[in-house]
């Protein structure tokens, strides 16, 4: 549509971590796409693991899986669920993917005769990757977005700041863009907002060699002209490009606040780019549905992880937009299957609308997760079970139903006798653990008139995976006698899609569909357990 060279804009943090820098750069990304420019993002991560998959969710939040297999970084989710676009593996680089690949160039004798140092070398690398960024799906894109994780000042991210400051020397200073993501703390005890932190964490940053275009500014309070002005004037910034960024209900207003502050013509004018009025009615009209929603269904997530949002991060994004499709507001009632005794898991059980049992990893935790699936078979509670979920579904039906009262997963009892999860033939000789899983989209061939087929409404689907077990085809005809229906196949003849109609909504998939959907399409199976949940919670007595 535009016809312009690729633009760059760089996102660091300031202060501390977990101020949304994910969400600002999607937003900003979002109101340049809303103007009709093709987008994408990159998210540079300064840890040493070669990519997120080997990470402890308590430590990282979930793992996010590109359509393409990568395990990420759950940003990467985030910048998918703004833009309703597609994030490939080049979107993630993590210091251990960039020294890898020196090394291995090293190996080669790629650098023969040189000392191999941070710079040239390792920034040259990081260049080199970011760049790889700036085609998506065979075509270059107008503006890419680098976002780079962790705050300025630690020392594994310097090698980082340092390539994106001779990136900006080789492209142009005027085709790039600095913003800086900070935080202005609230000190309660004076009652003032503090602007120091965010001048020294400038200050760090231009002693770098970077000088911020704009600043946002995160904060819980509202603050006053006086304070953006001093942030303008000791950072070096235009004091129009020091946007406030308060706290808001729901991380899809911050597209719109930032638009009122101008934030899109600011964009535009640096990167000397034409401005069109970004078209935000979609989001606006789902945030007015938001807000005038007032029935509410709960619903029990069952993990180990719960205490931690970002454990399930996408998990929980995609029962939100489910809920807005259904116009009912979503409460999350976490419940630890590993820490609860069974009367506690009962007791919390009896209190939800719907059960969802998530993927996961490891035995810790799994007999209160088949307790959920009892307690929903039982009780004609909606059920959806993911990935793990699916599997535990399986081992449930088959030692409750079916009869087979030492049905297990190879993966929790190695030598049972009965394994109605087994490891893939494919994952048999796999003995490294980093990136080796069954991992992304696979296409899912669906059986008309199941319930998986109601939501859909296609024979054929893309869905994206991350593991190593799979239903034991061997236990097909007894589950079959049993009332529980495969509503979906891999090309190569992998049990996807579980149900069992007897309940309510009952579906298992091995698949991860939380991490394609969004607020602008939310996906048909969250979508169709609310809706299964509400007509639950209405039949409820009380
Ligand atoms: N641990 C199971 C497997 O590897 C499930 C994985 C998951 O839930 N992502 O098959």
């Amino acid at each position: 549509m535009f016809d312009i060279q690729t633009k760059y804009v760089f996102v660091t943090g300031g202060v501390c971590s977990s101020l949304g820098k994910g969400v600002s750069t999607s937003s900003m990304a979002l109101l340049l796409k809303s103007m009709g420019y093709t987008v994408n993002v990159v998210k540079v991560d300064p840890y040493l693991n070669v990519d997120a998959g080997t990470m402890n969710p308590y430590q990282h939040g979930e793992v996010y899986v590109t359509f393409d297999g990568a395990e990420t970084d759950l940003d990467l989710g985030t910048y998918e669920r703004f833009l309703n676009q597609r994030m490939y593996r080049t979107s993630s680089i993590t210091a251990g993917k960039i020294y890898k690949s020196v090394i291995e160039k090293e190996r080669k004798g790629e650098y023969l005769g040189q000392t191999v140092q941070v710079i040239p070398h390792v920034t040259n690398e990081i260049k080199e990757t970011i760049r790889k960024a700036e085609e998506v799906e065979g075509k270059k894109v107008d503006i890419l977005f680098v976002e780079i994780g962790g705050t300025v000042g630690d020392i594994e991210s310097i090698p980082f700041i340092e390539a994106i400051r001779q990136f900006s020397l080789e492209v142009g200073r005027r085709n790039c863009l600095f913003v800086h993501v900070t935080l202005l703390p609230y000190l309660k005890s004076s009652d003032e907002i503090k602007t120091k932190p965010t001048q020294h964490s400038v200050a760090k940053l231009r002693e770098l060699g970077v000088q911020p275009d704009i600043i946002v500014c995160r904060s819980e309070k509202d603050f006053s002209k006086q304070e953006l002005k001093k942030i303008a004037l000791f950072t070096n910034v235009e004091e129009r490009a020091v946007i406030k960024s308060l706290d808001v209900s729901t991380i899809y207003e911050i597209p719109l606040l930032y638009k009122e502050q101008e934030l899109d013509k600011i964009m535009c004018e640096y990167l000397n780019i034409p401005y069109k009025t970004p078209d935000l009615s979609f989001l606006e009209k789902k945030i007015n549905i938001l807000k005038n929603i007032d029935e509410e269904v709960t619903i029990g997530l069952v993990g180990k992880y719960v205490e931690l949002k970002d454990s399930y991060k996408s998990i929980h994004e995609a029962l939100f937009h489910a809920g807005i499709e259904n116009k009912v507001k979503v409460k999350i009632m976490n419940i630890n299957s590993e820490t609860l005794s069974e009367e506690e898991l009962i007791e919390a059980l009896s209190k939800v609308d719907g059960i969802l049992v998530p993927g996961g990893f490891g035995r810790r935790g799994v007999e209160g997760k088949i307790l959920a699936v009892k307690y929903a078979r039982e009780n004609n509670v909606p059920f959806f079970g993911i990935c793990l979920g699916m599997q535990i579904m399986t081992i449930e039906i088959a030692r409750n139903v079916c009869g087979i009262s030492e049905a297990n997963s190879t993966e929790f009892d190695p030598k049972t006798p009965h394994p109605v999860i087994s490891l893939l033939d494919e994952q048999k000789k796999v003995t490294m653990k980093g990136g080796t899983m069954r991992l992304g989209a696979q296409k899912v061939i669906l059986k008309q008139n199941t319930t998986a087929y109601e939501a859909y409404k296609s024979t054929e689907i893309f869905e994206r995976h991350r593991h190593r077990y799979e239903f034991n085809p061997e236990y097909i005809p007894i589950f079959e006698d049993n009332n529980v229906v495969f509503s979906g196949f891999s090309e190569n003849g992998l049990v996807e899609i579980i149900e069992y109609p007897q309940n309510l909504w009952m579906v298992g998939v091995q698949f991860h569909p939380e991490f394609q959907s969004s607020i602008f399409q939310p996906h048909p199976l969250f979508v169709d357990f609310i809706k299964a949940s509400v007509s639950f919670l209405r039949k409820s007595p009380d």
